[in-house]
């Protein structure tokens, strides 16, 4: 392959590049990225780069020596508004297009918001944060819709700036569906703890001049309201493409679509039927896809660690592994009421996943010894 267009400019996409390099691909890569930014880390921005306490440098995922020995041909600030397979071409909206014998799809995603709520705040890109940040003034009283990690995680930083929060929550406790009750419990005392009015079982109906409407009438008064409720992948440059996209774009075990020249990567790659929107995930997958990229069919498979981490107020959250809600749960060090404690979920007398609070420690022992990796997706 002479050229290889990899398509959005964030965590996957510099993987993926990286890992071209690292396999011996001495071919052009173009970096396609609709952002004006050099790619940069997004989880510092509802933490550190929110507080104010972390500097846009810091977030960097590319230093002067990689600049370097990458030899990218950086596209930023422009979107790839098709994929013409038959052409082999990308084609941007500044009216140019690239013209690539591989493509690695990278585009993540965008932040969702809700009806009614098209004038408040979203989280997702550094300008995001700033936009926020700036709006974080003392004695702003702030309302969060979504109580899920980033939700949680706007609120732990306002309460670390003294503003007042509230958060409003559809389900009856952050995040059970993934966590089950117990863990949904420990969440919402974290937001308790901490003094942030966590209100679950409401339905945020619109944002008002004077705040938020709940469907029963009532107004939460705000000064700033924010929408975390998740992403939307960003494939609609693909319509047309003929790759299957639906939830994400469609691929394989090996994260290859129905086109062998074409890979996806990170949040944007739905395979096994799902996708991940989790740091690891977007950084794992890259050797995998890159290496059936390179040999032009699927030879390797990949299999998610399932690993994600979430800072909220005091608390660091890890989870790892793919539990259901019908897993057994067990406390394995400490009880739900403490500051640190680890828990395993358990199915067929097998460790399917492990979760701790403030305890990295005898999570990534556990995670290690008695953690079942998965097998790797069928092909
Ligand atoms: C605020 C925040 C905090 C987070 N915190 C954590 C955490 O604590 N732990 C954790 O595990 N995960 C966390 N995550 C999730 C993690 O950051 C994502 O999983 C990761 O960024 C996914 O990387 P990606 O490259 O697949 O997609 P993205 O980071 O979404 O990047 C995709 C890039 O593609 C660009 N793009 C989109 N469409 C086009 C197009 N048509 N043409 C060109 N470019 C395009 C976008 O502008 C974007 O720059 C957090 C995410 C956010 C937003």
């Amino acid at each position: 392959m002479k050229r290889i267009a990899v398509v959005g400019a964030s965590l996957a996409g510099v993987r993926a590049a990286q890992e071209l390099r690292a396999q011996g691909y001495d071919g052009g890569i173009v970096l396609i990225g609709e952002e004006r930014h050099l790619p940069y880390d997004r989880p510092p921005l509802s933490k550190a780069f929110l507080a104010g306490t972390a500097s846009a440098a810091s977030l960097e995922l590319l230093d002067a020596g990689d600049l370097a020995s990458l030899a990218l041909d950086f596209r930023l600030g422009v979107r790839a508004t098709a994929l013409e397979p038959a052409n082999r071409r990308v084609v941007l909206s500044d009216g140019t297009s690239v013209h690539a014998d591989g493509v690695v799809i990278a585009t993540g995603g965008r932040a969702r918001t809700l009806p009614g709520f098209e004038a408040a705040r979203t989280l997702r890109t550094v300008d995001d944060a700033l936009a926020l940040r700036s709006s974080l003034v003392p004695g702003a009283r702030v309302v969060v819709v979504g109580a899920g990690f980033i939700g949680a995680e706007v609120a732990s930083t306002c309460r670390s700036l003294g503003l007042d929060v509230v958060v409003l929550e559809a389900l009856a406790a952050p995040m059970e569906p993934v966590l089950g009750p117990e863990l949904a419990a420990v969440c919402a005392r974290l937001h308790a703890d901490h003094g942030t009015d966590l209100r679950c079982g409401v339905s945020a109906a619109g944002m008002e001049e004077a705040g938020v409407r709940l469907a029963d009438g009532s107004l939460v008064p705000a000064d700033v309201v924010v929408v975390g409720v998740g992403m939307t992948p960003a494939t609609e440059w693909l319509a047309g493409s003929g790759l299957t996209v639906g939830d994400g774009v469609h691929t394989d075990a090996g994260l290859v679509t129905s086109l062998p020249s074409v890979v996806a990567v990170g949040d944007v790659a739905r395979y096994g039927g799902r996708r991940h929107e989790h740091w690891t995930n977007a950084s794992e997958q890259a050797p995998v896809a890159v290496a059936n990229l390179l040999a032009g069919r699927t030879s390797r498979t990949y299999t998610p660690s399932g690993y994600v981490w979430s800072d909220q107020y005091s608390g660091r959250l890890q989870l790892a592994g793919h539990p259901r809600p019908d897993d057994t749960l067990t406390f394995v060090d400490g009880d739900p009421s403490s500051a640190s404690f680890v828990a395993t979920w358990q199915r067929d007398g097998e460790t399917v996943g492990v979760f701790a609070l403030n305890n990295a420690k005898q999570f990534n022992r556990l995670r290690r010894q008695a953690l079942r990796r998965p097998a790797a997706l069928p092909t």
